[in-house]
């Protein structure tokens, strides 16, 4: 019976494992294998003169990444690693791979992020990419868990849509049938659909599509998203709950996976302390002004330099809070007593916006007004905006970028390491 190379410690008399080759040396009177799972590696040792003729004929003919079943005595041996080795009496190709291999697994020759992602499959054997989604992996664990916990129920909400949740030129038009139809770029206006259904609580994990023209290192065209809404919570709610999501993904990558952190050279791993501090927008203009060439006034969006230099000023994790109304979606809830500024917030990693949200505008007249003042058609939400004529509680809510979560938490240089198969301008294969 097949055991994880992880389990095969000094103590174990014999063992079976199954794995890629990951090197393979040849000694003379001896051969050295290194053999590897997703847990780990082993060294198996192969004295020519003490094997089987059928061993030693499966060795010569083996390459390196082929698949292999090995079941033999396992012996402590200090130097090599896990301090022990496997001596085979059985050793059987299970799947022979091809030479040369597209992509180097063991990393002695760099490869570029391109030549790697086309052969993702290969890429993805390397320890230290496995370790980057067994990363994101415990994140989204921890993320879903919080949500369950805390009475979130799931929603599925199509990808599929007539029309635009924010308007704008970021959608992908699709043939539907005779219509035209477009991949949504966020779940907005269905989770609020939601608080009029009653549900209260809801969250959706899934991809948004953006067609983003550009190519940048923190954007991709299909993104995951996690998406929150609450009924009768205002904004200062949801901040308090998406930092705990945060936190509570940092605290389950700080405690299950160190071995994955030590591959990535992360053993200064902290988890970041609450509360975030809340910097008002206003505040966050008057940094940039002071800390960048780049001409900034308030009314303005906040650009990669700004957001840059005011992360620096920060350190950590914040909220940028008190946005303008007039640079916020239409759903965004203007403050009573100065409709010019809204309760919308982004949390920001010091090198990048990781969500935004707000308390949504719950008043049918006005969601209409502002749906006008940006624009936009009402005629066009219909389906959106009848909810609100039939008792809409108040409510607010978040959209959470995975990938960014990920790729801020590892100190990855570029977006696209924290997705398995990135859709970018240029990739639409693997
Ligand atoms: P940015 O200004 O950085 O492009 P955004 O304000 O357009 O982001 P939102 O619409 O606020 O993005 O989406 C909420 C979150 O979803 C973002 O904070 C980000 O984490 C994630 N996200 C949005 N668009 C993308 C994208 N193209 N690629 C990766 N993540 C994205
Ligand atoms: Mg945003």
């Amino acid at each position: 019976m097949r055991i994880p190379i992880q389990e095969v410690t000094p103590g174990v008399e014999r063992a079976e494992i199954v794995g890629f080759v990951h090197e393979l040396r040849d000694l003379g009177g001896l051969s050295f294998l290194l053999v590897r799972d997703r847990t780990g590696i082993i060294q198996v040792t192969v004295p020519k003169k003490k094997v089987p003729e059928a061993v030693l004929s499966a060795v010569r003919e083996v390459s390196r990444e082929s698949v292999v079943r090995v079941r033999g005595t396992v012996k402590a041996i200090e130097k090599a690693p896990g301090g022990r080795e496997l001596v085979p009496e059985s050793f059987e190709i299970v799947s022979l791979a091809e030479s040369p291999l597209p992509l180097d697994v063991v990393e002695k020759v760099p490869a570029d992020l391109d030549t790697r992602l086309d052969s993702r499959f290969l890429d993805a054997r390397r320890p230290r990419v496995a370790a980057v989604f067994q990363v994101r992996n415990a994140c989204m664990q921890a993320v879903y868990e919080h949500l369950f916990s805390s009475g979130f129920i799931h929603i599925t909400t199509p990808k599929v849509v007539a029309a635009a949740t924010e308007g704008g030129t970021e959608l992908f038009p699709i043939a539907y049938f005779e219509k035209e139809a477009f991949l949504n770029q966020s779940p907005q206006l269905y989770k609020q659909m939601m608080m009029g259904a009653g549900f209260e609580k809801v969250f959706e994990i899934g991809p948004i599509f953006r067609a983003e023209e550009h190519n940048t290192t923190k954007h991709l065209n299909e993104a995951t998203s996690i998406d929150v809404e609450v009924s009768y919570a205002d904004h200062h709610q949801v901040m308090a709950l998406l930092e705990e999501i945060v936190i509570a993904a940092y605290r389950r990558v700080d405690s299950t996976c160190r071995a994955f952190l030590d591959l990535l050279e992360l053993g200064d791993f902290e988890v970041p302390s609450s509360p975030f501090p809340r910097l008002p927008y206003e505040e966050a203009i008057t940094i940039a002004q002071k800390k960048t060439d780049e001409p900034i006034s308030y009314g303005d969006d906040i650009g990669t330099a700004a957001e840059k230099a005011i992360g620096e000023e920060m350190g950590s994790h914040y909220f940028i809070v008190d946005w303008p109304t007039a640079i916020k979606p239409y759903y965004a809830m203007p403050y009573d007593d100065d409709p010019s500024v809204c309760k919308a917030f982004d949390l920001m990693h010091p090198r990048m916006e990781l969500s935004s949200g707000s308390q949504r505008v719950h008043q049918h007249d006005l969601l209409v007004r502002q749906i006008q003042s940006k624009g936009l058609n009402p005629e066009s939400f219909l389906f959106y905006l009848t909810p609100f004529r039939y008792g809409m509680p108040p409510h607010s809510g978040w959209g959470l970028g995975a990938e960014r979560l990920v790729m801020t938490m590892l100190g990855l240089q570029n977006i696209r390491e924290a997705v398995l198969f990135p859709r970018d301008r240029h990739r639409l294969v693997p």
